[in-house]
């Protein structure tokens, strides 16, 4: 089993290959990357957001049900991310489907009215991305606040966790790793 991320080209390139890298020695597989190659649709003009939901159900569409793609997906995108009910999402996994997203926008400092950092920015895509992930293989949300199953509402939330799973979800995730 292998993970595959598409890079939207709203996304800083110089950060992809970094955050490929962590996110492999945090799930202990293989991680590959390649440029987004599917328009994102979904967008609101009165939220100026796009609809997470809808993105999933493309990927599904496209990667799932056309090419038969079996491994987890995950699509990391500048774009605002939003789905009924919620104001916005750092990221939304389908975990049925093995399909997944992360969002950058409210990842970068300047959201926040702060100075952007590269370092900043590549810690949480990893760590966002890496939770909608580990959705996808099956693991739930955890109550330890430094695990990255955690679920974050807040910047610092999110920034307190660490960039691993904690015992009890590193064990889960092995469990879904030779579960077959
Ligand atoms: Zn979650
Ligand atoms: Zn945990």
């Amino acid at each position: 089993m292998s993970v595959l991320i598409f890079w939207d080209n709203d996304v800083p390139p110089g950060l992809q290959q970094p955050v490929v890298r962590m996110i492999s020695d945090i799930l202990d597989m293989p991680v590959f990357a390649k440029d987004n190659p599917v328009m994102l649709r979904g967008y609101d003009p009165s939220r100026n957001q796009n609809d997470a939901s809808k993105i999933l159900g493309d990927m599904q569409d496209f990667y799932t049900r056309k090419m038969g793609c079996g491994d987890p997906i995950l699509i990391v995108t500048g774009k605002d991310l939003y789905m009924r009910g919620r104001d916005f999402l750092f990221g939304l996994a389908r975990p049925g489907v093995n399909v997944s997203i992360v969002s950058a926008a409210r990842l970068q400092n300047s959201w926040y009215g702060r100075t952007n950092r590269d370092e900043d920015l590549m810690d949480r895509i990893v760590k966002e991305g890496t939770h909608e992930l580990c959705h996808c293989m099956g693991l739930s949300h955890c109550e330890n606040p430094e695990c990255i199953m955690f679920y974050p509402q807040t910047l610092d939330e999110l920034d307190r966790k660490k960039k691993m799973l904690c015992p009890k979800c590193s064990e889960n995730l092995n469990i879904f790793k030779f579960s077959d």
